[in-house]
């Protein structure tokens, strides 16, 4: 979400006559787009802020802006408390930059907008630059959520759950394939709710069928996906759309239903396996990935042991694993039982070795197959390696010619590493016989 807010507000900074520059001393402008998700995400974009106060002192003409949700969050009063702050822009605010950039030349006046917006009236549909596409490509399809998950401050700093319209998305989609898009990957805090308050109340599944029909879309993904909210017919589009991706992100965040009822995600262990075992029944090949928290307030040793137990039962193809850290103003920074600092990092450990060790077992079982690889660009693995994703969104290396980039190429996996895998591109008509796992890799 943070990383297409960035790439809009690019936009409207290139529209309005900016250039992009490596080096922040060559800047003009300087804007921090900030996620406050986590305590450490917030403490690394407010001690950055601190750092430009030497740029500021050196060349009193740059201005520096934060956006995002630690802007949204504290508001003017970090204007009082950063003095080489100019502009505070939050989360509904990115459009509005252009204008305060204006207003502070005009009136020398540092700005400061917070307001929530509940339209997409700033974002006329297929506004989109037309060059500015990659072969994958975000669009963000709402923002904002109506879920109170206790540990989460995105509802604060994101406002309440709004929709774009089908016509807008479709749009948009249409002006990115246009571009050069061959994937598009629908964006949003709970995609599942997508539509409330539309008119004809469209929902998520009608929303993927009206994109699927976009001509020269080759392959759709979307994120994130809470259990809650995830319906048979949302389920029954792996088997019916042929661009959506057998992938899903879907955050479990313990194993335990203890905690998971203090988190207030509104499921068991049991209907978050029931899930797992629907969407496997529906499409076998789908991949799995998650999020899971550790150490929230009141997690205990058989706790955790419920959550390892989960990752052993669903055996999820990746995972994002994350230290519990209180939020301001959320439900969980009251509870108590925080759990140790110490313990919370060595529970993280644990589970990350179990995990790793789940996703190269998986990925070795893909050794000697022969899988889809939309190719992406050039890998970092080495000279004449391209990077690309299987249609399970695994990063997939291999030898090829850069006139690859933006088709799709079958190849044949010959080695698994712990994050990718490597292979060879399959000819036609190449059937690959049994063969013997390679066990160097890359490393990526
Ligand atoms: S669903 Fe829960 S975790 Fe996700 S954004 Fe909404 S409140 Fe936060």
């Amino acid at each position: 979400m943070n990383r297409y807010d960035s790439e809009r507000l690019a936009e409207l900074l290139l529209e309005e006559g900016y250039e992009a520059v490596v080096d922040e001393g060559q800047a003009d402008l300087v804007v921090i787009n900030t996620c406050s998700v986590r305590e450490k995400a917030e403490h690394k974009a407010l001690s950055y802020l601190g750092r430009l106060k030497m740029l500021k002192r050196r060349r009193p003409e740059v201005i520096i802006a934060i956006a995002g949700c630690v802007a949204q969050q504290k508001g003017a009063s970090l204007l009082d408390k950063v003095p080489h702050l100019d502009l505070v822009v939050g989360t509904h605010g990115l459009a509005q930059v252009p204008r305060m950039l204006a207003n502070l030349a005009a009136t020398g006046r540092r700005q400061c907008l917070v307001d929530f917006v509940y339209d997409f009236g700033d974002r006329p549909e297929g506004s989109r630059r037309p060059q500015s596409a990659g072969v994958s490509a975000y669009v963000t399809i709402m923002r904002g959520c109506d879920n109170h998950c206790a540990y989460c401050i995105v509802p604060q700093v994101r406002g309440r759950e709004c929709s774009r319209t089908v016509r807008e998305i479709v749009g948009e989609v249409e002006s990115l394939v246009a571009s050069g898009a061959r994937e598009v990957v629908l964006l949003g805090q709970n995609v599942n709710s997508f539509g409330k308050g539309l008119s004809g109340n469209p929902d998520f599944a009608t929303l993927l069928r009206e994109v699927a029909k976009v001509p020269g879309v080759m392959r759709m993904r979307f994120t994130t996906s809470h259990p809650k909210d995830l319906s048979p017919v949302l389920m029954g589009c792996f088997a019916e759309i042929e661009p959506l991706c057998p992938h899903i992100h879907l955050p479990v965040q313990s194993g335990s239903d203890r905690i998971l009822a203090r988190m207030r995600r509104g499921y068991t262990r049991e209907h978050f396996l029931e899930l797992v075992a629907a969407l496997r029944r529906v499409r076998p090949d789908v991949a799995i990935s998650s999020d899971v928290i550790v150490g929230f307030p009141g997690e205990g040793e058989a706790d955790f042991q419920d959550t390892l137990g989960l990752l052993e039962a669903v055996r999820f193809d990746a995972l994002f694993s994350f230290i519990y850290s209180d939020r301001p103003g959320t439900p969980a920074k009251r509870l108590p039982g925080k759990v140790p600092e110490e313990v919370q990092l060595e529970r993280l450990q644990s589970l990350q070795g179990l995990q790793e060790r789940i996703t190269l077992e998986r990925n070795e079982a893909q050794v000697g197959s022969i899988t889809p690889v939309l190719v992406e660009g050039p890998s970092q693995v080495g000279e004449g390696q391209l990077s690309g994703r299987s249609p399970q969104n695994r990063v997939v290396n291999f030898a090829g010619q850069p006139d690859l980039v933006g088709r799709e190429v079958p190849v044949l996996i010959s080695a698994a590493c712990p994050h990718s895998l490597q292979g060879v591109v399959a000819s036609d008509g190449y059937h690959p016989l049994p063969m013997v796992k390679e066990t160097s890799c890359y490393g990526k």
